[in-house]
């Protein structure tokens, strides 16, 4: 686990990153190779990723999404949701490798949420995979959703303060956000100390990884919800963008 608001000892995480990555670029899990497979095969009808070669999208979509695994969070059962899935990352392969999470997908493109829904019912994974199509902003008021998750994670959805915004709601008090960040994380996180205390929430961790073929350094933040938002979070479909919190 991140331990919360270290000074973290950089080496040690960067190393077990790279120590992570190194392994899990030689997985040869059957389940991730055939989803990806689907994914790549898929794309060529249905526009689902820009990445195109299978080994830019293996490390692009594959390590990337289970880099989420090095902060603790999915090693106990719990109930994990994926805010703009798009075709399933970061939430499909971390469900794959860890079979006892509760995972929710959750996009507003019905052709995404249709491809995820039927290569869930082809493989049988209703169980423990669930796909809810629709707006965050509107998600984030049912009682079904609001405040149910351990955890909310979301890749590459747009700025720092519309994915808190995003996210934060469907995190029980006490529960942690895991956001995919780019190189600008650290920046983002210090900037944005005001958007989470209006959002209940603090910055546990920031940390820097790469992915293999790729020179920028990416970032995981972790944050916490420490309690109950506000009703009026999110604010109504579009504006978390159009009208981002300061
Ligand atoms: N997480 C995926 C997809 C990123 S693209 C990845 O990293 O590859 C962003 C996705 O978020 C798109 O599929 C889009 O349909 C979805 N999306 C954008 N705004 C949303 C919102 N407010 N609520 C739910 N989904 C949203």
């Amino acid at each position: 686990m991140i331990e919360a608001n270290a000074q973290i000892n950089n080496y040690t995480y960067s190393y077990n990153i790279k120590t992570f990555m190194t392994k899990s670029t030689f997985i040869h899990s059957p389940e991730l190779h055939h989803f990806l497979n689907t994914v790549l095969e898929t794309n060529r009808t249905m526009n689902l990723t820009s990445v195109r070669d299978p080994q830019q999208a293996w490390n692009k979509h594959i390590i990337d999404s289970l880099q989420g695994l090095q902060t603790g969070l999915f090693d106990n059962p719990a109930r994990v949701i994926d805010i703009g899935t798009g075709a399933g990352f970061p939430g499909i392969p971390l469900a794959l490798e860890k079979p006892e999470l509760q995972m929710t997908l959750l996009d507003s493109t019905a052709k995404k949420c249709a491809f995820l829904e039927s290569y869930i019912q082809n493989q049988n994974l209703t169980n423990r995979i669930k796909v809810l199509l629709g707006r965050a902003e509107e998600w984030g008021h049912s009682h079904l959703h609001r405040a149910q998750y351990d955890v909310a994670i979301t890749r590459a959805l747009g700025s720092f303060s519309e994915v808190c915004e995003l996210t934060l709601p469907f995190v029980k008090k006490g529960g942690h956000a895991i956001l995919w960040r780019g190189k600008d994380a650290p920046a983002e996180t210090q900037q944005g100390v005001k958007v989470l205390s209006t959002l209940c929430a603090r910055l546990v961790s920031c940390e820097s990884y790469q992915l293999p073929g790729h020179e920028l350094d990416y970032h995981l933040v972790v944050l916490r919800k420490a309690k109950s938002l506000p009703g009026r979070y999110p604010r109504k479909v579009g504006v978390p963008k159009k009208e981002p919190l300061e």
